[in-house]
Order: C-alpha cells, then structure tokens, then sequence
C-alpha cells in the first residue's frame, strides 16, 4: 500500500507525465499572450498540490457539516479577510470554482427566471456567462446587451442609460472578457440606481489591475462584484464574490452553498489565500503597473506598423487587433502566431461576423509574460514579430518569416525563463 503513497506520476502513468511534461516545456517554449492565462507562483502550486485536497468540507468556517476542519477554518478565514483587504469591501465569499459559477450564484441571489437582465454584448467583449443563449444565464433570464459605440468603440453611457430606462432590468452587469477600456463604475452605478436595478461588476479579467492600483475600484459603485482568482489576479483556477450588502450576505452564503456548489476545492482554497496574499504585497502593485505599461507599448507599437487596435488603444492588459486591414481572419493571425510560438486568440470585434471563422480580431493580453519579466523594450519587440508575422500570412511570405520570428521569440523564452 505505501506505493500509494509514494510512486510518481511518472510512474504511475506515462501518458498523463508525459503530457504534464509537454505542457510544461511549451509553457517555458511559447510566449503566452492570452489575456485571459497567467503564471502562477511556486507558492501557490505549492498548496494547488497539497494533501489538503484530501479534506472534505462543506458549510463555513465555524459551521461545518464535517470535522475535522479546523485548518481548512484557518485558510478559508485568511482568504475572505485577504480579498476584503484587497479590494476594501465588507464581505467575500471565497468558495466559488469558477468565474462562471461565481455569476450564477450572484444570479441565484438575485434573480427570479425570467427576470430582465442587461449586459455587454458578447461582440463588444461580453463574456458568455452574462446572457448567451447557450448559457443557463441566457436560457433562465432574459438577456438584454449593451454594446460600445461604432466610432470610438468604448461603452456609450448616455445610449446605456437610454436603454436601461427602456429595458428596466433588475441587474445590471458591468465587465467582460476582450474590452480593453477602463469602466466607468461611478456612472454605470448612478444609472442602476436610477433605474432601480442592481449593478453587478464581473472584473475577472481586470481583478489584478483593481488590486494593483492601475483600474478603478468597483467598491463603493457596485452592488455586487465577482471576478477569477485567474488572469491578471494571477492565482489558481477559482472565483471570488463580494459586496458591502451586510442584508444580502447571509443569502449570498447559502446561494453559493448549498445554491449552487457543494464541498469546497479545498486546496485551490489554500491556494487562493496565497494568490490574495501575494496581490496585497507592494511588489504586485509593481506588476500590475508594469501589465499596463506592457500593453500600452503593444499597442503603440501595432500602431506604429499601421495596425488598427480597437478603441484606438487600451487602459488595461488587453489590446485588441483588428486585422482586416491585412485581409486575413483573427484565425489565421492566431496560427500564424503559433507557429513563431506565440500564443493568443482570435476574438470578435465590434460589429465582427456572427461567425468565429470569420472573426477578424485577435486578442493580446500581457499578464502572462509580464509574470516572466518582459519589460517595455521586449513588448516592443514583440510587438514588431506579430506585425511581421501577419504581414508576411497576408503577403504569402510564411516559412521564411516564420522562420526569423521563432528564434527571436525563443531568445525571448531563455533569457525570461518560467521556472529555474
Ligand atoms: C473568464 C471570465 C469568466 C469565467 O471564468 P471561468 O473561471 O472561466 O468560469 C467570467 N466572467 C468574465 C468577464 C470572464 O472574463
């Protein structure tokens, strides 16, 4: 019984060791700029893979359904006091799996079926856990969507306003996965208020930026805000929810468990309290400023080639690309890509095809490599081998360009490496 115990992976199961290692190897071969990835640290792989995941447990600290709980109590009380600390709010419920299971309690709180709620339009950088039709949110509720104005492409207040007096829903959800502006959480607040909805701010992608000083906080404006302990949070594989509502909080509790989730992921909870942990330290204030530098640079330089970036630019990690000027899709620009090893993906833009193949953006984020320690200058070297590389997909000049790009990309890799 003690091989239980003790015999790697590498032993135990040469597919999945060989596919963990050749996960690794192309996360150290391939500069990630995937908004929506990170790299996590060691300390938080630390307790991602810790005998904690062995401990069942569900309820609250102080009120378990199981023993033997009093160091998953320990954790859990740090994480929640770590996100109040962070993002300056009354109270956090630290639970949630995901992102999308974050929302769905928040809408378990909140909704009834079929209640109106209005969100930014998927094409506009929504995110599909706001009202797609394929989702439970959009099949449940009733989904309306704001979209971004057609020449600036930012969100038009003014027209949001107009539509949430038409609409009246009784949520409305502020945030999404490709909008590389800065929200106006003041103003979406003021026009929830005046339409007697609620404003639910999903910052997942932007948590990291809120935390770090470089966004705006959602608090005091939002009633209710999730948000990825992933992306720019840069932690493991789960979700946050807060709020300052002293009255909903106890149904918040229950909507989360047993609403909509049963036991805790007990060590990505551990894990989670690390992540919280390390984005209250001034260094993290450091990263978060240097993601937006980064991205600012990316753009600029994009820009500089002829590129049109949408919105004319970002207040965020996120640059977006449109590349029909080259005439070829966000799907191509994205395989072209790869093959130099960089890593991104193609995305809607505003007024975008309804269909992916057809999509003519390609999202960059900058959180990941900025975690490997890419400055400013190396962003804009990265910024001239994507603009390279889509022109020589559109010009036919593949191999040979491709060629050239890869081995700056792979000088990039080593001098920046993801794991000593
Ligand atoms: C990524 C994201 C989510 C979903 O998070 P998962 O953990 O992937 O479920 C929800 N909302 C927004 C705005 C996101 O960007």
């Amino acid at each position: 019984m003690t091989a239980h115990f003790r015999t790697p992976v590498s032993q135990v199961d040469p597919l999945i060791s060989a596919a963990l290692s050749g996960e690794k190897r192309r996360q150290q071969d391939q500069i990630e700029l995937i908004a929506s990835e990170n790299i996590v640290s060691r300390a938080v792989l630390d307790a991602l893979g810790h005998e904690m995941t062995n401990k069942t447990l569900e309820g609250y600290p102080g009120n378990r359904f199981h023993g033997g709980g009093g160091y998953v109590d320990i954790v859990e009380q740090a994480a929640i006091d770590r996100a109040k600390a962070l993002f300056g709010c009354d109270y956090a419920n630290v639970q949630p799996h995901s992102g999308s299971q974050a929302n769905l309690a928040v809408f378990f709180l909140l909704l009834k079926p079929g209640d109106r709620v209005l969100s930014l339009d998927l094409a506009a950088g929504g995110h599909l856990s706001h009202g797609l039709k394929a989702n439970l949110s959009g099949r449940w509720f009733e989904p309306h969507h704001y979209g971004v104005d057609p020449e600036t492409e930012v969100i038009d207040y003014d027209a949001l306003e107009r539509q949430a007096r038409e609409v009246r829903p009784k949520l409305i959800i502020a945030g999404g996965s490709a909008y590389p502006r800065a929200i106006d959480f003041e103003r979406m607040g003021q026009i929830a208020r005046l339409v007697g909805a609620w404003l639910h701010v999903d910052m997942a992608h932007i948590a990291g930026l809120v935390a770090g000083g470089v966004h705006d906080s959602p608090f005091p404006h939002a009633d209710i805000v999730t948000c990825t302990t992933t992306k720019t949070l840069r932690g493991p594989r789960g979700g946050l929810i807060l709020t300052n509502n002293a009255e909903w909080f106890k149904k918040l509790q229950s909507a989360v468990f047993p609403g909509v989730q049963g036991s805790i992921h007990t060590q990505v909870l551990a894990a989670k309290a690390v992540c919280l942990g390390e984005a209250l330290t001034d260094e993290f204030k450091v990263y978060a400023k240097q993601v937006s530098i980064n991205a600012k640079t990316l753009a600029e330089t994009l820009q500089a080639r002829g590129f049109r970036i949408v919105s004319g630019g970002t207040d965020t990690h996120i640059v977006l690309l449109d590349v029909s000027s080259k005439r070829i899709t966000g799907k191509q620009a994205e395989r072209i890509l790869e093959l130099a090893n960089i890593t991104a993906n193609k995305n809607a833009i505003p007024n975008d095809s309804p269909r992916p193949p057809e999509w003519v953006g390609l999202r960059l984020g900058t959180g990941a490599a900025t975690t490997r320690g890419l400055g400013a200058p190396d962003f804009r070297v990265l910024g001239g081998i994507i603009a390279d590389l889509i022109e020589s997909a559109a010009a036919d000049l593949g191999n040979e360009v491709v060629g050239q790009c890869k081995a700056k990309v792979a000088q990039l890799c080593e001098k920046y490496p993801v794991s000593t």
